[in-house]
């Protein structure tokens, strides 16, 4: 049966996948896999295309020694080539994986979040026996290492025990092995479940072919081994894939269909005047207001053009988004909103529990069974996607540091015990972050706030602070939003439980989930972002670059007149400028952005500099106050304190009178409130400090 299995792959081989044979003999030993679709096996034969799911390891070893045994007019024969079938018509979901899949073929989809490095793994060791020098050799299968007892006389061995024969690794055999763990994409998870993983060991020409973060389907045959604790076998088993076959998914998106139908939508939903609005209103529909974060949001979906420049350097076209602000103020909500809603979304705290946290680890554990093992954070996983990181201030040290690179650069670089990896995290990031009192404090610059490096913050396209202070009138508004939101929430509920409305309710239900309703039916708006992102590559018109040119030569002109003003803006900010403009214009399904575009992300980049970046003293705009943590009349009034501090010590000494100083520097024009702030900010840096009450002290 088996030979005659063996004879039918032959001639299927031979009449579908000839050239692909001679081809592969013409590259053989460096290319030696063959990849047969599944469709055409079942079209040549259906019965068997049938019997190589159900019984994969008898069929694929049939097929395999068909093409290693086959004559090929090249005069190659291709002793070690493997057969791989692709292209299953089924793909199974990790966590509809059961007990009757065991043995079968299947073809799994995920997004590898670890990987080991490549090690050979020995299939067949060799051996020398101590007394006589023969040299045999032994297959090597299963978890162990197999050893033999005696020299075997059956092969012309002397037939002796021996407590140790010699292991040659120059007369065995090894194969390179790789072991992955796939797990479940994000987008096929609903409503906040933990993703479930599968291992998959892969073998040969396919190790080493997928990094952390890539998105696969693979082909296999799933295997079950028994689980062994400290107290000896169980019964229950654990699986992992035995891969056959890989395939990469390269394009992103392309999980989203979109039909001619759907075609049709999108280009009616671009023909509204409005539709730029109407995106906006479709974000958070459920939280009042922040159109400001809202529209921010759109034009991350859509992010600008990833650019190659003309000198080789690599310009990201994805958009960072930083919200920082009091608690209770929707943030994370908003982040969970934009997750459900991006293509290739992943929420995750700042302090999340896998060691690879946000950006890559390389760790040595029992999974890699003494490989090491690359394990993918948060933005690799994110790759081609939006990562949401909620309380970004929680996040590990070595995260802070490596997340410099894996924002600007959008890699992630691992260089450690022998692994030298680069791993890629093309996301866009949206991250919250709760000030480390708990409230914000307006007259603090944010990085010290949120425990953030300048250098890190200076990453972000767009940051914006929501602070919570009580306003009559925006209060208002909001608890009714809230109040009707849940209401219509309960209404749906109680629909639920008694499948009918109460007269009166059913039309105030309506109502409610009419109000409440995105514009844009979020299916609808899910393919307009991944058709425009596809299809859509605006380039500046002359009049968005004059634009972009006056705003920033206008405010660093700032810099010109006076040079000790304060620096106002950088070329960062212009880059992101281009790069919100170019969103816009995708916003809008237009090849060009426009002066309308380059006025709009203006005015975005304004409200935002001026939210974040405007000294809270001098009301003047000065990019320091985020970036190096203070601003130049702090700088100089703190200067100034520590002068005025060195006049008191002639008189007082070195412990000085708090009230002296507070008249002294009164005198000099400065207001009281203010020095008391700066020499609370002074003690807090470690400065000065106070012996007792109402008196201070430099720390020397
Ligand atoms: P944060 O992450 O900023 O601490 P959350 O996102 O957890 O806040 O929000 C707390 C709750 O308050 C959420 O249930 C949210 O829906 C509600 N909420 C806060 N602000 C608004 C708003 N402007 N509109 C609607 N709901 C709001
Ligand atoms: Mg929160």
């Amino acid at each position: 049966m088996q030979d005659l299995v063996t004879e039918k792959w032959e001639d299927f081989l031979k009449r579908y996948y000839w050239h692909e044979t001679i081809d592969l003999s013409n590259s053989y030993p460096e290319r030696r896999s063959l990849l047969v679709k599944f469709a055409d096996l079942d079209i040549y034969d259906p019965a068997m295309a049938e019997m190589l799911l159900d019984d994969p390891d008898v069929i694929i070893e049939s097929a395999t020694r068909a093409l290693r045994e086959m004559d090929i007019p090249t005069g190659v024969t291709l002793d070690e080539a493997n057969l791989r079938i692709v292209k299953l018509p089924m793909k199974v979901a990790i966590r509809d994986i059961r007990s009757n899949d065991i043995g079968k073929l299947v073809s799994i989809e995920g997004l590898v979040s670890k990987a080991t490095e490549v090690r050979p793994r020995i299939v067949e060791a060799a051996f020398e026996c101590p007394f006589c020098h023969h040299i045999f050799s032994l297959l090597q299968a299963g978890t162990q290492f197999k050893e033999p007892y005696e020299c075997p006389q059956e092969d012309g061995g002397c037939g002796r025990k021996a407590q140790r024969f010699i292991l040659r690794a120059d007369k065995s055999r090894f194969v390179n092995a790789q072991k992955v763990r796939l797990q479940e994409s994000p987008e096929e998870l609903r409503g906040g479940e933990l993703p479930q993983a599968l291992d998959v060991d892969l073998e040969d020409d396919i190790a080493g072919e997928v990094a952390p973060g890539d998105r696969i389907i693979v082909t296999g045959i799933l295997r079950s081994y028994q689980r062994v604790t400290q107290y000896g076998k169980k019964l229950f088993f654990d699986i992992y894939l035995d891969g056959t076959a890989l395939e990469l998914k390269e394009e992103e998106f392309e999980e989203i269909v979109i039909t001619e139908d759907d075609e049709q939508r999108i280009m009616a939903l671009k023909e509204q005047p409005d539709v730029y609005e109407r995106l906006i209103r479709s974000i958070a529909p459920s939280i009042y207001g922040y159109e400001e974060i809202k529209e921010a949001m759109v034009l991350q979906l859509f992010s600008g053009i990833a650019k190659q420049l003309p000198d080789e350097t690599r310009v990201r076209g994805d958009i960072h988004v930083l919200l920082v602000g009091d608690p209770g103020v929707a943030k994370s909500q908003l982040l969970t909103y934009l997750v459900n809603l991006a293509p290739r979304g992943l929420y995750t705290g700042g302090k999340s529990s896998s060691s690879a946290g946000l950006t890559a680890a390389a760790v040595r554990d029992e999974f890699g069974d003494g490989r090491w093992t690359l394990e993918a954070g948060a933005l690799v996983l994110a790759d081609k996607g939006i990562a949401a990181v909620d309380e970004i201030d929680k996040m590990k040290k070595e995260d802070r540091d490596a997340l410099h690179e894996a924002m600007e650069q959008q890699t992630v670089s691992i260089a450690k015990a022998g692994i030298m990896a680069r791993l890629n995290s093309r996301c866009a990031l949206l991250a919250a972050a709760n000030p480390i009192g708990g409230r914000f404090n307006t007259y603090e610059p944010i990085s010290k706030q949120i425990n953030m490096p300048p250098t890190l913050l200076s990453r972000f396209d767009l940051i914006y602070t929501m602070i919570d202070r009580p306003n009559e009138e925006r209060d208002t508004r909001t608890a009714e939003h809230i109040i009707e939101t849940h209401y219509a929430g309960e209404l749906l509920a109680r629909y639920e439980h008694r499948g009918k409305f109460e007269e009166e309710s059913r039309e105030r239900f309506r109502e409610q989930v009419e109000a409440m309703k995105p514009v844009i039916p979020e299916d609808l708006l899910r393919k307009y972002v991944a058709w425009s992102k596809r299809n859509i590559f605006p380039v500046m018109s002359e009049t968005a670059k004059q634009k972009f040119m006056e705003f920033y030569i206008g405010l660093r002109r700032q810099g010109y007149e006076d040079v000790e003003a304060p620096v106002p803006i950088t070329a960062r900010q212009l880059e992101a400028l281009i790069r919100l403009g170019e969103a816009r214009a995708r916003a809008r399904l237009s090849d060009t952005v426009t002066s309308e575009d380059a006025a709009q992300v203006i005015k975005v980049v304004t409200t935002c500099l001026k939210q974040v970046f405007v000294d809270p003293e001098t009301g003047k705009l000065d990019v320091d106050w985020v970036a190096a943590g203070t601003t130049k009349t702090r700088r100089d009034r703190a200067r100034s304190i520590k002068e005025l501090i060195k006049e008191l010590e002639k008189e007082y000494g070195e412990d000085v009178p708090l009230d002296e100083l507070l008249n002294l520097a009164e005198e000099e024009g400065m207001e009281r409130d203010k020095v008391e702030e700066i020499i609370e900010a002074m003690k807090r840096d470690g400065i000065l400090y106070s012996p007792e009450s109402g008196v201070i002290k430099f720390v020397r």
